[in-house]
Parts: structure tokens; sequence; C-alpha cells
């Protein structure tokens, strides 16, 4: 077949104000806006004209095209009034999987910031008095009650703020306490947690002086007190969070620590990373150490997240003695990192679930809470769902793992589906299980797909079987 010249072929394009005028595309420019309508017309026009320059497209070819102009100009809309941000199938089986969101919130806490955040709401107003009050009373009564009443002494000694994320409550801390002083922590503790949250980096913007005692692996209560000066601002205890040391080691304990802070009328601060509500011991995790139980040892403040094993919105949250907290609230680094109306929300409501001691409702520690017989049962219950030819599905034993920064050997007894695809390598199954919609993430491990419906919301099962009904026929 005769090819044409590329300038014969150009003619027969339309040009964008004549396409404008068109009904389908004047309908489209009605209801997606005429300025994104134009824009894919140009960018649909435009490669055409790349396919015609490279002389892949004859005189037919570029027939066919112009009769499906509209619909492509139509998909081309569609496609870039999509949301970039949605949401995905986490079949990881890491619960605080930083990449995917941490945690998600509960069904009451988003209609909780759905129904507050709508309209107008009383944030900082107090009702009875017609007057203006602060954000903060709406989830530090909370906090009291879950910290202080339950169990342990000075209630009203002791209170809770709210900032962004518990890099921004670290650095807070440091700053109110520590500017221009000096603050101890273990060289083995000296740690950087994902997306670069280094406690040297983060001391250094606060204006505090690191002072670095023991060694890697041991450090002991003497290096703390050898360390003191009358430069001495604060003793810090970081919890590791993403690695551990064992073999040849020694730490501080907790008990010394605060005696030692106590004797030279020093505070003591605790970075928890993953500030656990509830006792990780009934689910069979032991050495993490819970905010109630930092408290209760004596711990001055602790910082730790909203969005890890607490289960609520991103934040970071600052609970301690009372005048150390309001020294932090009157600092006015504290008035750039607070949180809007509906972290105080969602907060609220993931609080509230804790008093109410209805754990379930509270999703990653419900799915802390499941039983490997519980992800079993569903996982059989799946895999009779997606049965084809082609698709391989074993059911085997397997770990799923807190993640979001609490310690790697957390890990959670699961059932897992194995999967293979004939014709498909495991990285490719991997990659098609991306591309559906909701997209849904797995991990690869001996050449086989890897599913843990631990961290899958039961409501999506049907839409993961559809998932591979899709690709595997
Ligand atoms: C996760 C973590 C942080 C950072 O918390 P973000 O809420 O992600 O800012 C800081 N310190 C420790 C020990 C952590 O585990």
């Amino acid at each position: 077949m005769k090819i044409q010249p590329a300038t014969e072929l150009y003619r027969k394009l339309p040009a964008v104000d004549e396409l404008v005028r068109e009904p389908a595309i004047r309908s489209l420019a009605e209801s997606c806006g005429h300025e994104v309508v134009i824009g894919s017309a140009r960018s649909v026009l435009a490669r055409l004209r790349e396919e015609i320059a490279s002389g892949r497209l004859d005189e037919s070819a570029v027939k066919l095209a112009l009769s499906g102009l509209s619909a492509a100009i139509e998909s081309e809309v569609r496609r870039s009034l999509k949301y970039s941000l949605r949401p995905v199938i986490n079949a990881t089986g890491v619960i605080l999987h930083t990449n995917l969101g941490r945690a998600p919130l509960s069904e009451t806490a988003l209609e909780h910031v759905r129904e507050t955040a709508a309209g107008y709401s009383n944030l900082e107003f107090d009702l009875e008095r017609g007057a203006r009050s602060k954000r903060d009373v709406h989830v530090d009564r909370l906090f009291r009650r879950l910290l202080y009443e339950e169990g342990s002494a000075s209630a009203t000694n002791s209170s809770t703020i709210v900032v962004n994320n518990n890099a921004a409550a670290v650095l807070l801390v440091l700053n109110t306490v520590a500017d221009g002083g000096e603050v101890i922590v273990s060289r083995g503790e000296l740690v950087e947690i994902g997306g670069s949250f280094r406690i040297p980096d983060v001391m250094a913007k606060s204006g505090a002086i690191l002072r670095e005692v023991g060694t890697t692996n041991r450090t002991r209560i003497s290096d703390y007190e050898r360390a003191m000066t009358e430069r001495t601002r604060l003793l810090l205890r970081v919890h590791r969070s993403n690695f551990e040391i064992t073999g040849f080691t020694e730490e501080a304990s907790t008990a010394d620590l605060v005696a030692l802070a106590h004797w030279r009328g020093i505070p003591l601060m605790e970075d928890l990373g993953s500030g656990a509500l509830f006792d990780l011991r009934s689910v069979g995790i032991s050495g993490e150490p819970g905010v109630l139980d930092s408290l209760r040892s004596g711990v001055d403040v602790v910082t730790y997240s909203g969005d890890k094993l607490l289960g609520g919105p991103q934040a970071g949250l600052i609970s301690g003695n009372s005048e150390l907290v309001a020294r932090m609230r009157s600092n006015s680094l504290f008035r750039a990192l607070r949180v809007d109306k509906l972290t105080y929300a969602a907060l609220e409501s993931t609080l509230l679930a804790y008093v109410r001691r209805d754990h379930d409702a509270i999703p990653v520690v419900r799915m802390m809470r499941l039983s490997r017989e519980d992800v079993g049962r569903r996982a059989e219950a799946l895999a009779k769902q997606i049965v084809s030819p082609n698709l391989k599905c074993e059911i085997v034993d397997g770990e799923s793992l807190l993640g979001g920064g609490a310690a790697p050997s957390c890990v959670l007894p699961t059932r897992l589906m194995a999967l293979s695809c004939e014709g498909l390598a495991a990285e490719e199954l991997c990659a098609k299980l991306r591309a559906g919609d909701p997209a849904t993430v797995a991990r690869v491990e001996d050449g086989r797909v890897l599913l843990d419906l631990r961290t899958v919301f039961p409501e999506q099962d049907a839409a993961l079987a559809g998932n591979f009904a899709r690709i595997c026929g």
C-alpha cells in the first residue's frame, strides 16, 4: 500500500475549534468543563500527529482514528478527571503500611468527620459560656480518662496536646524543653525512621544539643549520670521501632532513668513511636511499651503517632506532666504544627471507641485481634470463589506484620493464599493485581503471589475475586 506523505494526512485532522462544535463534544464540555475538554482534544490530536509523523498510520488507519475521535477525547477527559489518590486493597498483611496510608479510619470516625467538617462546629467555641475556647479540649478530656483515671495517679496533673505527626511532636518537645541546652540519648537509640526522620537531625533543628552516651549495643545508667551537667535539659529515650539490637546488649531500665531524672530535677521523655492504647499482650505481642506503661512508670512526657497502633488519623500526641505540656502549647511552634478539625473529629471518635472498650470498632485493632483461624476461613472461602483452570491456590501458614515502626519482630501468625497463574510470572500477576480497580497490593515470595486477608476488609473479598476473574479468565 502506498503511504501518503505525512502533510496530506495531517490535513485530514480537524482543528480544535471545529471539534468542539460537534454535539457530542459540546455536551461533554457542558458536563466536564470547557477547558478540560479542549485540553483533552489537543492531547488526542497531538498523539495522532505523532503517530502520523512516525509513519505508523496509513490513510485508512487515520480514517479509523478520526471516526473514533470523540470517543477518544471522552476517555481522555475521564482519565484526566480521575482521582490520583484512591483506595487500594492491602493484601500485604502489613497492618500499618506506611506507603498505603497507615491506619484506616473507622466508620464512626468518618461519620464524625463528615458531620462536623461539612459545616460549622464548636472547634474553638464554648457553647455554654458563649465564648472562645481551645481546640485541645475535645480530646484532652478523653486522653485524661484513658491514660490516668483508669489506674494511675495525677489525672489533674497531666494533659495531652495534638500536632501534625509524631516527628512534629518530638521537634516541639525538644525545642520547648531543650533549645540551647543538652539532651542525653543512648547511642543505641539514634534511629532513623522511614521517610528521613533522624533523631540527630530533628535535634539539630530544635536547637538542642545532642549528647550521645554509651555504645551502640550497651548503655548503662552510669553513662547517663556521668554525662549530666548544668547544661542538661532532658533525658531522652527513643523507641527503636524498626530494628533490634540483639546479642551482647544492655540498656538502662526505665525505672533507673526515672529515678536519675527526678533526682537531678530534669524531665525524662520517651519517644514511643507507635503509641498503643490497648494491651498488645492480649494479641500475643510482648515487649512493646504502651503509652500507659510508660506514663505509669514515671516518664514525664511521651510522644507517639495517631495513625500507628492507636488506629486513628495522622497526628502526633504529646502526653504527660501538665506544666511541661502547657509550656509546649505556648511555644509559637505549636501554632505552626497544630491540626485541623478533621483530625480532631477522627481522633475524638477513635478515642471514644477505647473509652467504650469497643476495640473492634477500630480497624487496626480489629485486624490485630483476628486469629490465624479467622483469616484462614476467609482464605478458604475466597479460594473457592476464584477457581479457574490456570490458577493454582494453596492456603499456607505465614506471618502478618504490625509495620509502621512497631518492632520488626512483632508478627502475628496468619494463613496466606499462595497463588500462581499459568503463563504469568509472579511479578506479572502482582502487576496485574495492581492494575485492577480497585488496585490490589500483594507480595511475592518464592515465585508465588501471597495474599494475607488479615489486612483486607471482608467487604473487599468480592472485588478481589472479581480482580482474579478478570486476570485469569
Ligand atoms: C514512627 C516514629 C516516628 C515518626 O512518627 P510520624 O507520626 O511518622 O511522624 C518518630 N519516632 C519513632 C520512634 C517512631 O516509631
